[in-house]
């Protein structure tokens, strides 16, 4: 245990409650909350194992504001990137972001007019090149049809960055512990009691559940009809003509740190563990060669799988205290967006606990359970 003592008990008949939140789970969403909670709370993160590990465990992830085939904005695209920036600057953790923009090469021509499209109408985001431009400027890249250029994404060391932000969040007073779980939670009217693998039973005026797929170990959470998808990714050697950041994002995403090359992802619906498979290894090391046809002679050095939690339909994050609770709250579903919407989220945390009929609709739990 580190920062505050635990204490809990009650005096002259008042509860004394060691802490205002517990967050169970410390990967981006509970990492970001308990970083931007501590500033103003006595904060308690716990993770079942450490630190950045579920879904944020996957080494390198992009941060690309133009996402996926048509390169719409993510969900409140200019808070987003101003939050990411935010949380990365305050909590000093800006040497895990590279800022080297992330490239969308188009997979056919009409992608190319949607991307064109994208790049003229969020021009400080994205940028469009012609095939041969874009062949002069990324020569490492097939770009039969032309490149967007996300000038404002890059890429993150997504486990560096969780511990990063615990890291800061101590420094602002908050405890943390790793591998220890949330067993069980009763909410009290006032206040919640958790129940820990420790054996400790700890109260707070509030828990927030930040588990990611853990949260399948638990009934009550599986009336909000969250649906996980298990991603593979690999690390490949890097050919040392790529001397230059390699972050391409099309159907599978590429990016490069000193170690190699990650390579994601799968998205499977239907799983019976997270052990990467022969298939999927091999599926993302030719859809890596058919990017970046210089790949062709690299090995595959490491292999592992995730599961991004998603809200069908909706498709965006849910927040807010669980249906017939006051004081159990949930922060999930963040998808293949977690690095742009954690931040986004955890920093309107005290806002939506303050006032919680300010939780946009969209995202709000009631909308699904
Ligand atoms: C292969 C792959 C590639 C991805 N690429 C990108 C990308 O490029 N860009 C991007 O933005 N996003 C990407 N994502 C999505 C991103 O990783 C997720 O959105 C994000 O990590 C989810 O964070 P989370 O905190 O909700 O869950 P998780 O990261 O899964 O964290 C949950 C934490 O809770 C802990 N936990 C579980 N149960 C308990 C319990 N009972 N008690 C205490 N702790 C518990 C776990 O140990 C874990 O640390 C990718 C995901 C995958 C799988």
């Amino acid at each position: 245990m580190h920062g505050r003592e635990i204490v809990s008990r009650c005096r002259n008949g008042s509860m004394n409650l060691s802490f205002d939140t517990i967050i169970a789970g410390s990967g981006l969403a509970g990492a970001s909350a308990a970083f931007v909670l501590s500033e103003n709370e006595r904060v308690l993160v716990l993770d079942a194992r450490q630190p950045g590990s579920g879904a944020s465990g996957v080494p390198l992830g992009l941060v690309s504001p133009l996402m996926a085939r048509r390169a719409r904005p993510v969900w409140r695209m200019e808070e987003a990137v101003r939050s990411f920036h935010y949380v990365l600057e305050e909590s000093k953790a800006s040497s895990r972001f590279s800022a080297c923009g992330v490239r969308k090469p188009a997979r056919s021509s009409e992608q190319a007019i949607e991307f064109k499209d994208a790049a003229m109408k969020w021009p400080h985001h994205g940028s469009w090149f012609e095939p041969e431009p874009a062949t002069e400027r990324w020569p490492h890249l097939f770009s039969k049809y032309g490149v967007l250029d996300v000038m404002s994404g890059g890429i993150v060391h997504m486990p560096d960055y969780c511990q990063a932000l615990i890291r800061a969040a101590r420094e602002r007073g908050a405890a943390s512990k790793s591998a220890c779980s949330i067993e069980a939670w009763e909410d009290r009217g006032d206040h919640i009691s958790a129940k820990l693998s420790t054996n400790e039973e700890l109260t707070a005026r509030r828990l927030l559940l930040c588990l990611g797929e853990g949260y399948t170990e638990f009934p009550e959470l599986h009336a909000l009809h969250l649906h996980p998808i298990k991603g593979q990714w690999i690390r490949l050697t890097s050919p040392d003509d790529l001397k230059n950041s390699v972050a391409v994002s099309s159907r599978s995403f590429l990016a490069m740190d000193d170690e190699g090359i990650v390579v994601g992802s799968s998205y499977e619906h239907v799983y019976s563990d997270l052990e990467p498979t022969e298939a999927v290894i091999t599926m993302l090391h030719k859809e890596a060669c058919l990017l970046v046809p210089s790949l062709e002679g690299s090995t595959v050095i490491d292999a592992g799988a995730g599961v991004r939690v998603t809200v069908p339909e909706v498709r965006l994050p849910m927040l807010g205290p669980l249906p017939g609770r006051k004081n159990v709250w949930v922060f999930t579903g963040l998808g293949a967006k977690g690095l742009l919407m954690a931040p986004l989220l955890a920093r309107e945390l005290p806002k939506f606990f303050a006032k919680p009929s300010a939780i946009p609709r969209e995202i709000s739990v009631n909308l699904h359970s």
